[in-house]
């Protein structure tokens, strides 16, 4: 079996079976980063990588998983604020009080439940 060494942000230094890894590719700008769970603690964290080791990733038999930006990234406006704790607060609650959630979308192309 083959491991790779790495830092868990829990264990420190551990060695991780290949099995355990995935190379996450974004097709937006050909990064990678490795999605890795951690085998002692089962912490999942990830870890850029360059190109030179993404090739020996693959090489190796490291499942690749290609991802692209979901298009809401881009959807808020550059000059909002980012979203605010009590504004996703309110959110939740506005859910907890409404009798049919849909009622609170502005869009009239929704279906009536
Ligand atoms: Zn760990």
């Amino acid at each position: 079996m083959t491991f790779i060494t790495t830092d868990c942000p829990g264990c420190g230094e551990v060695e991780i079976p290949l099995g355990d890894v995935t190379l996450r590719v974004c097709e937006d700008d050909d990064s990678a980063r490795c999605a890795i769970r951690c085998v002692h603690c089962g912490a999942r964290f990830s870890k850029r990588v360059e190109d030179g080791m993404s090739l020996l990733l693959v090489a190796v038999g490291v499942e690749v998983d290609p991802w692209t930006r979901p298009a809401e990234v881009d959807e808020r406006p550059l000059h909002l604020s980012p979203i605010a704790l009590e504004e996703i607060e309110q959110f939740v609650s506005s859910l907890r009080a409404a009798d049919n959630p849909l009622s609170l979308l502005p869009s009239p192309e929704w279906p009536a439940v």
